[in-house]
């Protein structure tokens, strides 16, 4: 066995092998909540509801017009999707779309989404936006990075029409700290967003070892969607800076920080000129493997300066979200907290919601 595998089981097992918690309710920072109620929260038709899905899913919605951000509801157990790390231990098995889940768990309004943005091609952010965009969300179009593209033209449906309903957002149009991206509008013009260049962090990291799943891209259209978690490529990881814009189209209501992996500051960190020109109103982080890179999330959030936080990709993803909820293996809590807490001011919110929450948002200063 080579050594560098021996290792890679030694940090699997290490991380598999803790003993499971259970999470009953949402973890938050305590003096005020996430979002509005009642009257708080202003004329009820102009109220933006942010529903977390579970993993890196966000139904985003404002006056009944929908976005949502990479919906996956499988949950294929960790059995099914752990990396080859031996010739001693058999390959990867196949892996699809629980559909039956799917429609358990996608909220009907997510059919009138005109748009779906993805982070990053691996399974549990791409795997379900095949079935979701042919069955359910009929009218929306997909975004993502070149690679996600590539993926997704393997299914016939998606692929026909000259796969227009897939946009590859290439690196040259996403934003960087010092240059600012190109802005997407949905067909409703009811949001706008920015894709950001972001990083992915380390699957597994201890001592001085880390390993990545998946890494590398996928430069030309499959034929056939993959069928191993391990082909579902990371691809070119992007976050997005989301708008929701005015019913007149001609402001934003309220601003969107989404990634859906953490990366190496300062990749995913917003043009700084677009920053100034307006503030970040709720900043949705992802609570996976952020304690594997350093300074995570609270450089990122001493730049954003987010009035809200929400935490998501934080739970056990290799079990249905029917069951009772644990952590991810990836996610450590304590960090975490810890890590929020020193780049946040005590009048900002956090919270860490179970999957089918819903928050609704007051609209902020129209700019
Ligand atoms: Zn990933």
């Amino acid at each position: 066995m080579r050594r560098e595998n021996a290792r890679l089981i030694a940090l699997v097992l290490l991380i598999e092998c803790r003993p499971p918690i259970t999470i009953y309710k949402q973890l938050e920072s305590g003096a005020h909540a996430v979002g509005c109620a009642g009257s708080e929260c202003g004329d009820s038709n102009r109220v933006v509801s942010v529903t977390y899905l579970g993993v890196s899913g966000l139904l985003i919605e404002h006056e009944r017009r929908v976005l949502l951000t990479a919906p996956f509801f499988s949950n294929p157990s960790l059995g099914m999707v752990r990396p080859r790390m031996t010739r001693l231990l058999r390959s990867t098995p196949r892996i699809a779309s629980d559909t039956l889940l799917i429609e358990r768990l996608l909220p009907r309004s997510a059919d009138r989404a005109t748009a779906i943005l993805v982070g990053h091609g691996h399974y549990d952010h791409l795997m379900d936006i095949p079935y979701i965009a042919i069955r359910r969300a009929t009218k929306s179009r997909i975004f993502g990075g070149p690679s996600v593209r590539h993926m997704l033209m393997g299914d016939s449906t998606l692929r026909s029409n000259g796969g227009q309903r897939v946009v590859a957002i290439s690196l040259a149009e996403a934003g960087a700290r010092n240059r600012r991206g190109a802005w997407y509008y949905t067909t409703d013009s009811a949001y706008r967003f920015m894709a950001l260049v972001a990083g992915h962090a380390p699957t597994y990291r201890a001592l001085k070892n880390s390993y990545l799943f998946t890494p590398g891209s996928v430069d030309v259209d499959l034929d056939s969607l993959p069928r191993t978690a391990a082909e579902w490529k990371l691809g070119e990881p992007y976050a997005y800076l989301i708008d929701v814009l005015s019913d007149d189209r001609k402001a934003t209501v309220f601003r969107i920080y989404f990634q859906d992996a953490p990366s190496e500051p300062p990749l995913g960190f917003p043009p700084t000129e677009v920053l100034a020109e307006r503030a970040v109103d709720l900043a949705v982080l992802c609570g996976a493997t952020s304690s594997n890179v350093p300074n995570t999330p609270d450089s990122l959030l001493k730049v954003l300066k987010p009035s809200q936080v929400i935490v998501g990709h934080w739970e056990d993803f290799f079990r249905q979200q029917t069951l009772p909820i644990q952590p991810s293996p990836g996610t450590e809590l304590g960090e975490l907290r810890e890590s929020l807490t020193k780049s946040l001011a005590p009048s900002v919110p956090w919270v860490m919601p179970l999957p089918q929450t819903t928050f609704r948002f007051r609209e902020t200063e129209r700019k």
